[in-house]
Order: structure tokens, then C-alpha cells, then sequence
């Protein structure tokens, strides 16, 4: 793909998280330039609903702009690079405070797969705890490269792990995928709340959500075009 398709995909991305209720004025979402997998691209420090191509920054694994221009990037963008140096089979990230994932992060309630879209979650999903590696008095932010490390670890070879009291991340293999992950993150954790309410769950086992998962991330293109129509209106 060249770098024009790779940034309109990337734009396109930014107003899909938005109309699907995964980031508002916060949250971002990066991909890894084809070119050279050192430097990955993220949107300057905006709204995502309201990224266009020329708000598309590229930085280098240390998590800086290589040309800013006066364009002020994401105070949280070591969240991204320090997965992609943590991961070379992250090839796009998204983070998010998506509603209904917080829950799961700060009561024990582990975030589980009760659909079969879900699935990718696996048994158990990470948690990174803040604390750990920043104290007891962080402003919960992904600051800097050494908190950005922290959470790359406790995300370890996971597709997505939420951040207690904060919000989540999704990590794909392309930018299709971290979104489709990014998108039904929320929605199972919303399905599980609600089931939680009913009575006892019975979650996907192992298989189930191995299976699954490998068959709904094989047809991706087909929501990211219905994603990307609804983004459009
Ligand atoms: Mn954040």
C-alpha cells in the first residue's frame, strides 16, 4: 500500500473509532509504516472525529515526531510506541476509555468472551496496574517511554489488555483488526455486564474462542467498509 493509502486508512480508522462509540475527544489509534517499521504514524493531538490526512504525524520508536512542523503530538503516544517495540507483530494500536470496558478493570471481573465476536479476548484478559511502575501518584497517564514499557509488559503477547482506571488497548496484526478488536472489546464488555445481571455466564472455552476468532477476523473487510460508510454519513 503506498503511504497515501496507508494515512487515508488511518484517517478513516480515527472516524470509525468515534461513530462507533470507542474513543470521543480522547483515545487514538497508530499504525506501523509498511516502509519502515521503525516509525509508526498517529494523528497530532486532536479530536479523532475530526482528523484529516495532513493532522498525520510520524515518529520514531523513541516515541518522538520526526517532523512536528508545530503540530503538538499525543501526550500519550509512548503507549503506542512502546508496544511496537515490545511487539514486532503489532502492526497498528488503539487506545481508548471506552465505557464499558472501565468495570472490568478496577473490580477483579475479568474481562471474558460471552460471543462469538469477542472471541479474540481468550480466557483471560491483561491488566495493567499504573501503580506498579509509577507510584501511588501518577495521573494515570502513559507519560513517558518508562510507563509506555510497563504497559507493553503487562500486555505481553495479548491482543488487548484494559488499564485499570483508565482505559484500554487493542493491538492488530493490520489496522482492520486492532479496530474490529477496539470496536468489539466494548461491545462484549457491555453483552457480559448485562449477562453478569442475569444470572451465570457460560464464556467461550479456549477453542471456541480460538475458532471464532480466526473465522471473523478472515471476513474483516466487510464491517470496515460498513464502518466506513456509517463514518462517512
Ligand atoms: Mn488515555
Amino acid at each position: 500500500m503506498s503511504l497515501k493509502g496507508l494515512i487515508d486508512d488511518l484517517v478513516s480508522a480515527n472516524h470509525i473509532l468515534f461513530k462507533e462509540g470507542v474513543v470521543d475527544g480522547f483515545g487514538h489509534v497508530s499504525v506501523r509504516d509498511e516502509r519502515n517499521p521503525e516509525r509508526f504514524l498517529l494523528a497530532r493531538s486532536i479530536a479523532p472525529a475530526t482528523v484529516r490526512a495532513k493532522d498525520i504525524m510520524e515518529f520514531g520508536m523513541d516515541g518522538e515526531a520526526l517532523s512536528p512542523r508545530g503540530r503538538k503530538p499525543y501526550l500519550e503516544r509512548y503507549i503506542h510506541s512502546e508496544i511496537y517495540r515490545a511487539r514486532p507483530d503489532a502492526v497498528a494500536v488503539v487506545h481508548s476509555h471506552s465505557p464499558a470496558l472501565i468495570p472490568f478493570g478496577v473490580t477483579g471481573t475479568s474481562l471474558r468472551p460471552v460471543y462469538h465476536m469477542g472471541g479474540f479476548l481468550g480466557s483471560a484478559t491483561p491488566i495493567f496496574e499504573i501503580r506498579e511502575a509509577g507510584g501511588p501518584a501518577t495521573d494515570m497517564l502513559i507519560r513517558d517511554r518508562k510507563l509506555g514499557a510497563a504497559l507493553a509488559r503487562s500486555l505481553g503477547r495479548a491482543p488487548f489488555a484494559l488499564m485499570r482506571g483508565h482505559g484500554a488497548v487493542a493491538v492488530g496484526g493490520t489496522l482492520k483488526q486492532a479496530v474490529y478488536r477496539a470496536i468489539y472489546a466494548e461491545v462484549n464488555a457491555r453483552l457480559q455486564a448485562e449477562a453478569m445481571r442475569l444470572g451465570p455466564v457460560t464464556y467461550l472455552n479456549d477453542d471456541e474462542a480460538a475458532n471464532a476468532s480466526r473465522t471473523n477476523e478472515g471476513v474483516i473487510d466487510r464491517p470496515w467498509e460498513l464502518w466506513k460508510k456509517r463514518a462517512r454519513e
